[in-house]
């Protein structure tokens, strides 16, 4: 257990029941946050999750919400602050794709993306910042993609998402630097986990040749990104986009 973070430092990881969220949650609890892991179906993976944190000596809590939902959302940070009365750090991690060539996308692949991706950092963010802004102190980390920078064949939903979520975060860093919220992106390249495991042999064929580093991410290289830009070693970060991809987008 490191001491990064201050006893009783509050997180909160959306999308912590796998992948990249999941090794969020559990570096977070590792740097001595409590740790607060959102799922929306797959509550075993979130339990797999605080088994993971409670072994590594940390400690943390499961909470379900789909960020894609309002109601959710609200309910989700009402019994945040009835049980711990605040919120330190926000992961912004959630995310899905629905992949497809653009005159094959249908309107509701394409708002399904734009809401969970977008609409959940969105609102995740704002439920965040009032009360960040009343501690006048917080870090937000949202999770966008290089696909939001370089645009990727076959995700314009999803592109368009993790672009979004970049012009966001550097609004919201403007307006709330004052009060002492930081807000910071971290943009992964390829990174091994369930969302592109079922085309990893594609994926392989394709893009390996393109990363000098010659290989995948694994979710630990995010994680160890996220965690530094939440710690008050990037106290005087805000606004930034942090491109975690082997080299990829140079
Ligand atoms: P993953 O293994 O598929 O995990 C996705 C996580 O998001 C799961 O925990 C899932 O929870 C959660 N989630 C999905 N929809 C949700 C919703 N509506 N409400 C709450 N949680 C929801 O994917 P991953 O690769 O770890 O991706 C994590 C983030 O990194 C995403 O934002 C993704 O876009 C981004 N990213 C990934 C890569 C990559 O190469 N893997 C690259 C760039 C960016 P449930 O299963 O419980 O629904």
């Amino acid at each position: 257990m490191g001491n990064l973070f201050e006893k009783g430092t509050i997180a909160l990881v959306t999308g912590g029941s796998s992948g990249i969220g999941q090794a969020c949650a559990i570096d977070l609890a590792k740097n001595g946050a409590y740790v607060i892991i959102n799922y929306s179906g797959h509550k075993e993976g979130a339990q797999e999750t605080l088994d993971a944190v409670l072994k590594a000596g940390g400690a943390g809590a499961i909470i379900r919400a789909n960020v894609g939902v309002e109601e959710d959302v609200n309910n989700m940070f009402k019994k945040i602050m009835a049980n711990f009365k605040k919120l330190d750090i926000l992961v912004n991690n959630a995310g899905i794709i629905r992949d497809g060539y653009l005159l094959m996308m249908k309107k509701e692949a394409f708002d399904q993306v734009i809401n969970v991706n977008l609409g959940g950092c969105f609102m995740c963010t704002q439920a965040a910042v009032r009360i960040m802004a009343g501690q006048k102190k917080g870090a937000i980390v949202n999770i966008s993609s290089t696909s939001g920078i370089t645009g990727s064949e076959g995700q314009a939903n999803y592109s368009a998402s993790k672009a979004g979520i970049i012009g966001f975060t550097k609004t919201v860093a403007k307006e709330y630097a004052s009060r002492n919220i930081r807000v910071n992106v971290v943009a992964p390249g390829f990174i091994d986990t369930k969302m592109t495991r079922a085309n990893k042999e594609l994926l392989e064929g394709k893009y390996l040749q393109h990363i000098p580093m010659g290989r995948f991410g694994q979710p630990e290289d995010i994680a160890h990104a996220v965690t530094y830009l939440a710690s008050d070693l990037a106290s005087y970060v805000t606004g930034k986009v942090l491109t975690v991809d082997g080299g990829m987008t140079m």
